[in-house]
């Protein structure tokens, strides 16, 4: 590959020592589960996203599952969501036995649209999980503002925002409770799967701290069935040595964003929208083209990586397709048969970034 979608070694080599020196003492000192790091990152994750507690889980998804756990959501439950997401969303839904209940999204931010989750809403309807995709945030503002006055609570699905923010206000810090992923590619990464719940409510984040230690408040004593989801103390280490560098790399995705916009303009691509309130920190870059097939292959043709999110929206998706029977989506529908994403990580070179936006441009 001449591109590739994401490199997560030059972050490696920049982090070596740190990461090295932290894990071996970890190592060294054998306190592997729930142990300094982990304490020590929870605590500076809570201060960086302006939030109470911060609690490390195991993934992403287990962080919107006992997200909606504490907040006692249950089988005959509808939680609102996108179809336009990472199939994750709307399993941790499906683990707790309620139904997700999919509407369509903004054809500019591709999150989902405000006036379709007020049509939603009906009496079974006890949650919402807004999804900041590909780290575009969601107006939470004006949701927060919905689900108060219809007494809903909100889950925001964070995996793909870290560091994004709403007038300087950190994704997550904004619903009932925040869950992020640090899956490898995501953009704050550790080595291997780790997730973290977000909230300023000392009651939720106790229940969801007995819920990723198998039910217990005082060891060994079990007032609830609970799980084995603790972040990892070794990826702790790798977090806390990537945390203060988050802003850094956000803003080199940004360059990145800068890049593409000037190099593709009149190409007739739809770029990803910004509205000068939410930062976006470019998780991925999805564009819009009907040619999309075309654009991939002559990328595939010259060694560049590229991809598509999604190809099938959940309401499509085999798993829930029965249960989604008429369910009828068209600006998501329409999306996925034009959107396409090209490589973006923050150390992506102006030269590589050159090298797809010609190839793209002679494609067309
Ligand atoms: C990655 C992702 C998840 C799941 O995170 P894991 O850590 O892989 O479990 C959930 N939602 C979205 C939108 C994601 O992109």
């Amino acid at each position: 590959m001449k591109v590739p979608m994401v490199d997560l070694t030059e972050q490696y080599h920049r982090l070596k020592d740190e990461i090295d020196a932290g894990m071996r003492n970890a190592m060294e000192t054998a306190a592997f589960i729930l142990g300094p790091n982990v304490q020590a990152f929870e605590k500076e994750a809570a201060d960086y996203l302006g939030v109470k507690h911060a609690i490390g889980v195991g993934s992403g998804t287990d962080a919107l599952h006992l997200a909606l756990l504490a907040l006692g959501v249950k089988a005959g439950d509808e939680v609102i969501t996108t179809p336009f997401t990472f199939v994750a969303t709307a399993e941790a839904i499906k683990y707790v036995g309620a139904t997700p209940v999919f509407v369509d999204i903004n054809p500019n931010t591709f999150n989902i649209d405000l006036t379709e989750v007020e049509k939603a809403i009906t009496a079974k309807t006890k949650a919402v999980i807004p999804v900041h995709l590909f780290g575009q945030p969601v107006d939470m503002p004006a949701l927060k503002a919905l689900c108060d006055a219809k007494g809903l609570k909100i889950v925001e699905d964070c995996a793909q925002s870290f560091g994004a923010s709403i007038n300087g206000k950190q994704t997550g810090s904004f619903g009932d409770l925040g869950a992020f992923s640090f899956f490898p590619s995501k953009n704050l990464g550790c080595y291997g799967d780790g997730g973290m719940v977000t909230t300023n409510c000392d009651e939720l984040a106790a229940t969801v701290k007995q819920y990723r230690n198998h039910g217990s408040k005082v060891q060994y004593h079990h007032s609830l069935v609970g799980y084995t989801s603790r972040l990892d103390e070794l990826q702790a280490v790798v977090l806390r040595a990537k945390l203060p560098l988050i802003d850094e790399f956000n803003n080199n995705r940004r360059r990145v964003d800068q890049t593409y916009k000037t190099m593709l303009a009149g190409t007739g691509i739809q770029m990803p929208f910004e509205d000068g309130v939410g930062k976006h920190v470019f998780h991925q870059y999805v564009c819009l083209h009907p040619k999309r097939d075309q654009i991939l292959q002559a990328l595939r043709d010259n060694q560049i990586a590229c991809a598509i999110y999604y190809p099938v929206p959940l309401h499509k998706q085999e798993v829930f397709a029965k249960e989604c029977d008429g369910v009828s989506l068209p600006i998501t529908e329409s999306i996925t048969s034009q959107c396409f994403a090209l490589p973006v990580y923050p150390e992506l070179s102006e030269e590589k970034i050159k090298l797809v936006t010609d190839t793209i441009k002679t494609a067309l």
